[in-house]
């Protein structure tokens, strides 16, 4: 008798279960993270799979209540985002060509810093690398060209630059006074992202966004840059806010320093789990050049990202783009500490 039940569980079991499975096309050498939205039984959302292609995801359906969704997140290739894979109730193959990472050209307008330190382009290969880093191997799929230089040697130029460079730091100048500054000697590359190296000794540095908030393709830089000052820079560039803040806690009037509060998910396990190396802390003495999955999201499908919001675009406009701020989480936009890694 036991054995009969046994063997009736076992035909049950495979009568109806189905499997399904993402296969990738041009993965690279990592074990790349798929979060699934679909209906497992419930409708789930961000669900992970980590494994190498092909990654199973057990059995899977889409439909009118619950829309699917599947983000593949590699080091080596673009955030591929699927919508609507068609999920049926049966066996599902889901082939997801992975495209190259989307590469963001880098140039630095150095302004008058004197003497020039022999290393210093050096030094500013050597920040793009820890942008490189971040972005990559945090499974953002986007990349820096190695930067190209340009020198402007004019002093009293480049003193009035600083200046104004620093009452933009300071909340004091009018950015349009300290761009049209630059432009009297500097015509901005296009499509490109813009560094400014200006002599400012306490400047570190800061990113330019439009009015309606896209990013300028401007970023400054001072002397006195940490090495992940930059890749932080570009963090905010591609639609990233800061994980913390510098304030007064309104319950007890404590001055300190704080998460950012995203409802029940500002808490990642109960603690503020961005991890100490998360790039979007606002001052870290230490080397940012992590991000999360959930960051890395944004900056691939923001339309305030640089790379969606350039004429011409560096990601296709024929990409799935969305507007996941920070604080946004539901079937569109995972949360922001969302990490697999
Ligand atoms: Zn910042």
């Amino acid at each position: 008798m036991r054995n009969f039940i046994l063997c009736a569980v076992l035909l049950g079991v495979s009568a109806a279960a189905w499997a399904d499975q993402v296969v990738l096309t041009n993965a690279g050498a990592d074990t790349p993270i798929a979060l699934v939205d679909a209906q497992f039984g419930d409708c789930e959302n961000d669900t992970p799979f980590t494994s190498v292609s092909p990654i199973a995801i057990g059995d899977a359906t889409e439909g009118a209540d619950c829309d699917a969704e599947i983000i593949v997140f590699s080091d080596d290739n673009a955030i591929a985002v699927v919508e609507n894979p068609g999920l049926t109730a049966g066996d599902d193959t889901v082939t997801v060509a992975l495209q190259s990472r989307w590469v963001v050209p880098v140039r630095y307008w150095v302004v008058t810093i004197d003497p020039v330190p022999p290393d210093l382009e050096d030094i500013y290969r050597d920040q793009v690398d820890i942008a490189d880093q971040a972005f990559n191997e945090s499974h953002a799929g986007i990349s820096f060209a190695e930067p190209t230089f340009d020198y402007e040697d004019d002093p009293t130029w480049g003193q009035d630059v600083a200046t104004l460079a620093m009452g933009v730091f300071n909340g004091d100048t009018d950015p349009d006074v300290y761009t049209a500054k630059l432009a009297e000697r500097i015509a901005p590359l296009l499509n490109t992202m813009n560094v400014y190296a200006v002599q400012a000794p306490a400047l570190t540095g800061f990113h330019l966004a439009l009015p309606d908030g896209r990013s300028s393709g401007h970023i400054t830089i001072g002397v006195t840059a940490t090495m992940s000052t930059l890749a932080h820079e570009l963090g905010h560039a591609m639609s990233l806010d800061h994980i913390n803040f510098i304030g007064i806690d309104t319950l007890t009037g404590t001055v300190g320093e704080y998460c950012v509060a995203y409802g029940d998910h500002a808490y990642y396990d109960g603690t503020c789990d961005y991890g100490v190396k998360n790039l979007m802390w606002a001052e870290q003495s230490g080397l940012r050049d992590e991000i999360t999955e959930g960051q890395g999201f944004r900056t691939t499908v923001n339309t305030l990202s640089f790379i969606n919001g350039r004429v011409p675009a560096i990601r296709p406009p024929a990409e799935p783009q969305r507007d996941c701020a920070d604080w946004i989480f539901d079937r569109s936009c995972p949360y922001l500490a969302l990490d697999e890694n």
